[in-house]
């Protein structure tokens, strides 16, 4: 096992007189362990250590060394993947199966980003003659990772990946509903070899660590995934200290059903896509819109998938475990109220099991239609496992409802007119557009992020790799 302490320098610590964050486990609400709680001391001597690292050991390594230390680590992410799956799993409330998967994703970033990690070319520039015009790409420096509690072993492989690729050395805040799985991952990253301080990982709580962290003066980028509301005050740290941030929040991504489209093929995306991680998902599929002429026979489909959803403890590994804590529950719980109360009828409803723990946090997926474009379950993100059907009479009616929210992450387009894909995929406004699937954020080579209300900013793929990195212009005069 490993202590849950912060690790800063490649060592395990806390702060010494304060008292640990007790966390509760979703499936039981029962206490499940304590962390560290970090503040300002322990995100200073992160910051302090990480830039160490810079100046030491780890900014004196090849990219291609670089790269040989990532793809240990992804080799140990894969060895442990049932280990980390199991933690993920308690901490979250994802089913074991969801959280296998996660683990397998995460040592895939680091394999992907160890193998980018020297192919990231600059450029030279035609100029005046007798001059050589290059340009070269540098690491941030101190890179700030604040972490979510849905995905954190996805959300780190993807974000630190990209940033240890570039060179950069990482400071991490993990979610302090989830921290375990952001602890294992940097226990392994010393087992790799990691010199001491390139990874840093303070555990805490938003308004502490995280501010702390986010306003720091040696810190050169923010990665933040996360609500929009304390985007909105990472952004604002990061304007303190002009330096840039990326931003991945929340969505209401919608899903455009054509009457043309391969309904067995779709059906299984338009389930998981809107109860996946229990709807705690950035990009869920929480909007489906579905062509007049086949709104009948979709939504008893639908209907019926979600009838047929078991609910329970994440170790019984059902389709769907608890919410992440009592407020989230609350929150969720409310949605549900308020939809009911305004007249919605509730079209399919998951069961939760009978000897599912009472202290749990479990809510049932409901699936609600007709919805109106206009209400609060079309226009706001439940983050939970509750899907709401939109009608829909054509191509362009489709297009203006799916564009009609304020956030942009993510679109699915079921339809077999090849022009009509092309059409949608050009003008619906989201960082990513799947045609005839739907990847709830996409595969690990695919960039994300948002547009709108969901961000900016681009993770995933090679293009994360600039967002990582900095161009300098480095211009010869050998006359
Ligand atoms: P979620 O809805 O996923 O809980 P949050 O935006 O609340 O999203 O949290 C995402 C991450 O941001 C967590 O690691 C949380 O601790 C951190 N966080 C919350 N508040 C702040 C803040 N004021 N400054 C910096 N980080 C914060």
């Amino acid at each position: 096992m490993f202590d849950p302490l912060h690790l800063i320098d490649g060592e395990w610590c806390a702060e010494e007189g304060v008292a640990p964050i007790q966390v509760l486990n979703p499936s039981d609400g029962q206490p499940l362990l304590e962390i560290a709680r970090g503040g300002q001391a322990s995100v200073d001597k992160a910051v302090a250590a990480a830039q160490n690292a810079l100046d030491g050991d780890w900014g004196q390594l090849d990219a291609a060394e670089r790269g040989s230390l990532m793809f240990r680590l992804s080799a140990l992410v894969l060895d442990h993947a049932d280990k980390l799956a199991e933690l993920e799993a308690l901490d979250v409330g994802k089913p074991l199966k969801q959280a296998k998967a996660d683990a397998i994703a995460c040592a895939r970033y680091f394999e992907f980003y160890g193998g980018a990690a020297d192919k990231l070319h600059g450029q030279t520039i035609p100029y005046k003659n007798g001059y050589t015009v290059m340009t070269v790409r540098e690491p941030h420096g101190v890179t700030a990772h604040i972490i979510p509690w849905n995905y954190p072993m996805q959300i780190i492989g993807r974000s630190v990946g990209a940033a240890l690729a570039m060179g950069n050395a990482c400071v991490v805040k993990p979610g302090e509903d989830a921290s375990q799985t952001a602890l294992y991952i940097g226990k392994l990253a010393l087992e790799a070899g990691f010199p001491k301080g390139a990874l840093n990982i303070v555990t805490g709580f938003g308004g502490e660590a995280g501010a702390a962290l986010s306003s720091h003066p040696g810190v050169r980028h923010i990665s933040f995934t996360g609500s929009t509301e304390v985007g909105r005050l990472i952004q604002k740290a990061g304007a303190e200290n002009t330096i840039p941030v990326t931003l991945e929040l929340g969505g209401k991504s919608p899903q455009l059903v054509f009457a043309d489209a391969d309904i067995d093929a779709a059906l299984p995306f338009l389930v998981n896509a809107s109860i996946q991680n229990a709807g705690q998902t950035c990009s869920a599929g929480s909007r489906l819109l579905i062509q007049d002429s086949i709104y009948d026979e979709v939504v008893g489909r639908i209907a019926d998938a979600f009838n047929a959803l078991q609910v329970g403890p994440a170790l019984q590994d059902l389709n769907v475990g608890p919410v992440i804590n009592a407020k989230q529950c609350d929150r969720v719980k409310g949605f549900i109220a308020d939809a009911k109360a305004s007249g919605l009828p509730v079209l399919g409803e998951g069961k939760i099991v009978s000897d599912a723990p009472d202290g749990g946090f479990y809510v049932a997926p409901t699936f609600f239609g007709e919805v109106s474009p206009d209400h609060r379950l079309a226009q706001e993100e439940v983050f939970g496992p509750v899907l709401a059907a939109i009608r829909f009479k054509d191509e362009a009616d489709a297009l203006r409802i799916a564009n009609g929210t304020k956030y942009g992450l993510v679109a699915g387009v079921w339809t077999r007119d090849g022009a009509r894909q092309m059409r949608l995929a050009r003008k619906l406004e989201a960082g990513q557009v799947f045609v005839n699937n739907y990847g709830a954020g996409g595969g690990v080579e695919l960039p994300f992020g948002g547009m709108k209300g969901s961000g900016h900013g681009r993770e995933k793929g090679f293009e994360a790799l600039y967002g990582f990195s900095t161009s300098k212009t480095i211009a010869v005069n050998h006359n």
